[in-house]
């Protein structure tokens, strides 16, 4: 059984597509199954893996629509070893055409459902915005990545998705959990970080992943290649920290 996970969080920039990519690609490197979802209109999880959005001629935005299934609009991230779901601009429509139908909540996880049996893991890359489109992706998942910077205003937008995943699982969803926070772009230099850090670690305890993701250029650079760090440059120091990452997810997956 595939283990579904949303990287999710309302705030923009904060590493929700660099930490999808690129552990998606550290999942592969270590010998996974891997699926992504590129769930944000934008498409840059789908550009990001090397599938120009442009040009992709089913998307998610078919599955949503029951005009295609995964298997059919799937396909292969060539460098990446993982497969891609990708979405483009036309994803953004999703979100009123969804509205009129039945079910409309529930659709990616039907068209997941599918699929099981062909991948170790679901990678969501979510939009930073509770829409139908997120919340698609959390009536899909066992649980939500949140990647995060260790800055002040980074502990308030928390409470608002605590909030939101906690009514999902209420009422929608009852597989739903938090299953951890990943502190992205760090720097230990910075003594607002490591206290930040600190106090995600004393109220959130185990539910902080160990991994912890540097700032580091070269993960910034690999989506101009098309790339994710991991692939475009493996000895980066941020590139092992997601491949460090993935063994910690493949270590806590079982237990999820
Ligand atoms: P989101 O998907 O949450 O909007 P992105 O993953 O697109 O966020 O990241 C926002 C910006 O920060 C991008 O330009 C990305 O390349 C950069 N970035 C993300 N993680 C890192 C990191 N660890 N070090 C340096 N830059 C990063
Ligand atoms: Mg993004």
């Amino acid at each position: 059984m595939a283990k579904i996970f949303c990287i999710a969080n309302q705030k923009g920039g904060v590493g929700k597509t660099t930490t999808t990519v690129n552990l998606a690609a550290g999942l592969a490197k270590l010998g996974q199954r891997v699926l992504l979802v590129d769930l944000d209109p934008q498409g840059n999880a789908t550009m990001g893996s090397g599938i120009d959005k442009r040009q992709v001629e089913l998307s998610v935005y078919d599955v949503l629509l029951e005009s295609a299934s995964i298997t059919e609009a799937a396909v292969q991230a060539d460098k990446c070893g993982y497969r891609v779901l990708s979405a483009n601009r036309e994803l953004a429509g999703a979100e009123v055409e969804l509205v009129q139908l039945e079910h409309r909540d529930q659709r990616l996880k039907t068209a997941l459902a599918a699929v099981d049996g062909e991948f170790d893991f679901v990678l969501i890359d979510c939009p930073p915005s509770l829409s139908m489109l997120t919340l698609n992706g959390l009536c899909s998942a066992h649980g939500v990545i949140v990647p995060m910077q260790c800055e002040y205003f980074a502990l308030e937008g928390l409470t608002d998705l605590v909030n939101t995943i906690k009514q999902v699982h209420a009422n929608l969803n009852k597989d739903l959990k938090i299953i951890g926070l990943l502190r992205v772009m760090f720097d230990p230099r910075i003594t607002l970080q490591m206290q930040v850090s600190d106090q995600l670690k004393a109220h959130f305890g185990d539910k902080v992943f160990d991994t912890v993701i540097p700032r580091n250029v070269r993960l910034a650079e690999a989506p101009s290649y098309g790339l994710p760090g991991v692939v475009f440059d493996p000895s980066a120091k941020g590139s092992q920290a997601y491949v460090d990452f993935a063994a910690e997810m493949i270590k806590r997956a079982p237990l999820l």
